[in-house]
């Protein structure tokens, strides 16, 4: 037997380990399966190039829970180590590699900027095991050893007499651990680590029911036997390669991955390439609502397989994180700050990648099947939108599949839509007037009187759109967006031939003074010669003040207080109606008063603002008048 101390400067390395990265300590189960998996993939290795002469077979990486005992055993059929290889892989590389990594991050660890998962390695069990064993068969021609070491920078190594190839790691739990001697909880972090990695992984067994032979009695009773239970699927979907795969088959992995979710994907991106950096994954688009912030951390980040967190803020480009999915990609750093893995290089390219990618597919999709993208509209245009604001890259490519519904239903792209607007929907300088409604129930009069004059009226009711049809005005100079409540639909989109009033100019002051007599201050009343079929009465909020409002509550930099702001609305009076008249004529001051109240109150209903005791006091007043 080998006595000896493992050669540390830091004198008891383990309270170190313990304390340094208190939150993480679930890792050790999934470090400990990686160097069971990489041992039997590099066993595999070496028997395809001729260097072992031994049968590789179906090998498996099991994990024991022994209540009891306080113990759990991870084992695996790998290549094993010899005697010289535990003093040299374990005591020297696995502890100088804690040494390192505690100098490392001794301060950092406790910063919220770690990502918090890094390859710990072997040492990792020593945040939940007092004491450590490694019993380990080379597929050598060498004997066993049996290495053990209790938390104190002394170990033991002596022979075993373990006869199969492979490592068995047995960790006695410490007293502070002992919910890891839990099958739930061990389960519970097979599923959420190694669900995807590459050799079978068994934990436990189950009992499986066989099926019922042909020549089966009339009283044959099912027979059962217990077969290991394997918790992984080792040949995940995104390791294989497009062409291998059917529509079915990214829809089974979708539920393989969300076994929660019932919804189906709306369609997915294989991401795969290995120039310059390596990477793949399959990204889903699921159905969407208009919240952006619940939706997030659904995207889960794997490196060979094996699980590493579902933050993939700082790789995948942010409007991004609202898709699911997985991505996989060993040449992501992980021992850095989230900050840093902004700034790395390979990052970056890795983030503008995926964005290239995501946009080349929507162009497909849109190309392939027009009629399948506009029904899928709606469900993606949030991140799509999104997407456009927040990343110039995709606000390129976005013009080719970007779309921009009416309230019929009809869907134009930009270009498009410019071309069907130039027939009839241009203001007094020429530029492309684009009509919009933010909700088709609470401006339905301002939409109806617009579609009346044959116009086309967009419907872009999206959280962030004040923002977006900002940034498109600023890049496409011949168009103005404009919600249809903004102004009189007449003033919105000019005429040539100019309605001529009929009233004088002097009819038009009296009306004037009568109406603010009457009026809130709130509103700021303008008069206008109109049709005489117009509305009489009608309400607007400006379109430039109620975007920029708009825009400071949804997050508008550098536009502080505006959210404060009150809101401004216009009474437009069309002059050459009926009720103009009427107003003008009416000498009995308190029906004048009751007209122009009766009226506001209308014009108000049509932009729903009559609330509370106001609509009531209207209700009463109106059945007042119909008695
Ligand atoms: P890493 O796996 O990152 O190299 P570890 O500290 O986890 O670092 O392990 C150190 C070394 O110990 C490994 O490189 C490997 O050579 C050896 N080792 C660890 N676990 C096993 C195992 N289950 N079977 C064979 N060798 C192992």
């Amino acid at each position: 037997m080998t006595t000896g101390k493992i050669n540390v400067s830091v004198e008891n390395i383990f309270p170190l380990i313990k304390k340094f990265l208190y939150s993480d300590h679930e890792i050790f189960l999934r470090e400990l399966v990686s160097n069971g998996t990489d041992a039997t993939l590099k066993l595999k290795h070496l028997i395809s190039i001729g260097e072992a002469k031994v049968e590789y077979g179906n090998p498996i990486i099991e994990i024991k829970v022994d209540k009891d005992g306080k113990k759990i055993h991870i084992i695996d059929q790998g290549l094993g180590m010899t005697a010289d290889e535990v003093e040299k892989y374990i005591n020297q590389v696995a502890f100088s590699g804690a040494e390192e990594f505690l100098d490392k991050y001794k301060d950092s660890a406790k910063d919220s900027g770690i990502i918090g998962h890094f390859g710990l390695g072997f040492y990792s069990a020593f945040m939940v095991a007092e004491k450590v064993e490694i019993i380990t068969k080379s597929y050598k021609d060498e004997p066993a050893a049996h290495w053990t070491c209790d938390g104190s920078p002394e170990f033991t190594l002596e022979p075993a007499d373990k006869t199969s190839r492979g490592t068995e790691i047995i960790l006695h739990i410490a007293e502070d651990s002992l919910e890891f001697l839990d099958d739930s909880k061990i389960s519970g972090l097979l599923n959420k680590y190694n669900k995807f990695m590459p050799i079978p992984i068994k934990f436990g067994t189950r009992t499986e029911t066989l099926p019922k032979p042909e020549d089966a009695p009339e009283d044959y009773v099912n027979e059962t036997i217990e077969v290991d239970n394997i918790i992984n699927n080792p040949n995940p979907a995104w390791t294989k390669q497009p062409s291998e795969l059917s529509d079915e088959d990214y829809k089974n992995f979708y539920r393989e991955l969300y076994p929660m979710q019932f919804e189906e994907p709306l369609f997915n991106i294989h991401l795969n390439v290995d120039y310059p950096f390596n990477l793949t994954g399959i990204l889903y688009f699921p159905k969407l609502g208009t919240d952006m912030q619940i939706q997030k951390d659904k995207i889960q980040l794997y490196q060979n397989q094996v699980y590493v967190t579902d933050n993939v803020e700082g790789i995948v480009p942010e409007f991004l994180t609202m898709l699911k999915g997985v991505i996989d990609s060993p040449d992501i750093p992980l021992n850095v700050s989230r900050s840093g893995l902004q700034a790395d290089g390979a990052v970056k390219k890795i983030s503008n990648y995926i964005t290239r990618k995501v946009a080349d597919k929507l162009k497909a999709l849109f190309n392939e099947n027009r009629a399948d993208f506009e029904a899928k509209w709606n469900d993606i245009k949030i991140v799509l939108e999104y997407g456009m604001l927040s990343e110039d890259k995709f606000y390129e490519k976005a013009g080719a599949f970007v779309l921009y519904p009416t309230v019929d239903d009809k869907y134009f792209t930009l270009e498009e839509l410019k071309e069907k607007l130039k027939e009839n929907q241009t203001d007094k300088d020429g530029k492309l007037v684009v009509l919009y409604a933010g909700n088709k129930d609470a401006q339905h009069s301002y939409i109806e009187a617009a579609k009346e004059k044959g116009y086309e009226v967009l419907l872009l009711d999206s959280p962030i759109i004040s923002h977006l049809i900002q940034k498109i005005e600023n890049d496409n100079r011949d168009v103005t967006f404009v919600r249809v409540d903004s102004d009189h639909i007449d003033n919105l989109i000019k005429k040539d031939e100019n309605t001529i009033s009929k009233l004088s100019d002097e009819e038009k002051a009296t009306l004037k003074t009568s109406l603010e007599a009457y009026i809130p201050k709130a509103y700021s009343v303008q008069l206008e010669a109109m049709d005489s079929q117009a509305a009489p009465f009608i309400i607007t909020q400006p379109e430039f003040m109620r975007r920029m409002k708009e825009m400071s509550q949804t997050g508008g930099g550098g536009m502080f207080g505006m959210g404060n702001m009150p809101e401004m609305y216009n009474l437009v009076v069309n002059t050459n109606s009926d009720l103009a008249s009427s107003i003008l004529n009416t000498e009995d001051k308190t029906h004048q008063e009751h007209l122009v109240k009766q009226a506001l109150d209308l014009a108000k209903l049509s932009q729903n603002l009559l609330k509370g005791e106001a609509l009531t006091a209207f209700v009463k007043r109106s059945f007042e008048m119909i008695k």
